[in-house]
């Protein structure tokens, strides 16, 4: 089967043709396995999950956020399949107890993506998950990924600067780790000559070749903090640091851009104002966080409605109401799109994905109120006065613009805060 074939073929017939194989006498396990894992790459699925359970095994992709039913198999294909996974990935075949992880490369065309594999034992067998990193996602540009307009040049100039701490914040699956590598490539662009960049990462994600990555080891005690510290030592200017989970990480992030670095870091919060006060709350110095702060973005990736099948559409007057109130503006003529589903998005009206975010500039208002321990509420309440957009603002404008749906930025952020 060739790569323009597995690649036009709807979910629903790649199902039928997986079938068709499996039904003949003699075929092949690499076949089917390459198939899978190459009808994942072509879909554009960021995971592709091998689940199987009592009746069999169930193989679904996830594709911008949302699972996809890929094929089923009968369970006595099971162990093959995940065997030749393992082969493929050099793990140990022959143990099923035991928890593994490796990596597998899958080549379509030119164009190569690297899998990583995790294989787990449930009670019903293996699960395999494998993640698929595409070398587009890690090679934009910032504004490729979709930052625009005067928060963009606010970033840049934050970060040009090459000093202080610099947040990102989501949760998982939220693109953080492509916003960041986004970053650190415009920064190796324009400052190659005054910038030595060094990163720690957990895992090394892909390989640009272009700057020193180095992986986490926990076995020998390389952990966030004390890769950190060791680069500290290598004359850097730009570190970025996969992840800021404990205190000392952030104490150590924090001391090193008070000390003319610039430290990029992601950190688990919901939004930016959020960031600010989980900070703190890690028992960190109020003087040292206001001091070495610079920005925060707060990111999540929503869903983009497919451009090949776009329509206006009728929404019931209860949601018109509430989503004016959001935006706070009662007046405003609101069109609603929808994707009616059409190939190119596999019929689930959305192709692709962008983001939406919230940019927290660390200015002399903020930094008072993260000396004065300020609430999240607190601080979020000062920067609404002053008309601060918040990533509800970006999500609901994009909306309003037909990139995406109102139901899809009500999905995926909090509207707590906000009501
Ligand atoms: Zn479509």
């Amino acid at each position: 089967m060739d790569v323009q074939e597995l690649e036009d073929v709807s979910l629903e017939d790649f199902s039928v043709q997986i079938g068709t194989l499996i039904s003949h006498d003699g075929f092949r396990i690499s076949e089917l396995c390459d198939r899978i894992l190459k009808k994942g790459v072509l879909c554009r699925a960021s995971d592709i999950h091998i689940e199987p359970n009592r009746e069999g095994v169930r193989i679904r992709y996830r594709i911008d956020g949302v699972f996809h039913d890929a094929a089923y198999l009968p369970a006595e294909l099971h162990d093959q399949l995940v065997s030749r996974i393992k082969v493929l990935g050099d793990l140990l075949s022959h143990r099923r107890e035991i928890v593994q992880e490796g990596r597998v490369r899958v080549k379509i065309g030119d164009s190569e993506s690297d899998l990583r594999i995790s294989v787990v034992p449930t009670v019903a067998g293996e699960k395999v998950v494998a993640r698929v990193y595409s070398v587009h996602n890690a090679t934009q540009d910032i504004s490729q990924i979709g930052y625009t307009g005067p928060m963009l040049r606010r970033v840049r100039s934050i970060l040009f600067d090459l000093e202080g701490l610099f947040l990102l914040c989501g949760p998982s699956g939220s693109g953080k780790t492509t916003t960041l590598y986004a970053l650190l490539n415009e920064i190796q662009r324009e400052l190659d000559a005054y910038a030595s960049i060094i990163t720690i990462e957990d895992p090394v994600e892909y390989e640009f070749g272009k700057w020193s990555q180095m992986q986490v080891n926990r076995q020998v005690g390389l952990d966030f903090a004390a890769g950190l510290r060791a680069s500290l030592r290598q004359d850097p200017e730009v570190i970025m640091v996969g992840e800021i989970r404990d205190r000392e990480t952030a104490e150590v992030a924090l001391h090193a851009g008070l000390t003319g670095h610039l430290v990029l870091s992601t950190l688990h919060a919901g939004s930016a104002p959020e960031t600010v006060t989980r900070l703190v709350n890690m028992d960190l110095e109020p003087f040292v966080v206001a001091s070495a702060l610079t920005g925060i973005i707060a990111q999540r990736l929503l869903r983009r409605v497919c451009m090949n099948c776009r329509e206006e559409a009728e929404v019931d007057p209860a949601k018109i109401t509430l989503i004016r109130r959001l935006m706070r503006r009662d007046d405003t003529p609101l069109t609603f799109y929808t994707g009616k589903g059409c190939e190119a998005c596999q019929f689930s009206g959305y192709l692709d994905r962008l983001p939406v975010a919230e940019f927290l500039d660390i200015d002399e208002e903020v930094r008072a109120m993260i000396l004065n321990k300020a609430r999240t509420s607190e601080i979020l309440q000062m920067l609404l006065k002053r008309g601060w957009k918040t990533l509800l603002d970006d999500g609901l404008e994009k909306a309003a613009a037909g990139l995406t749906t109102f139901e899809e930025v009500l999905r995926s952020i909090s509207l707590r805060e906000v009501l």
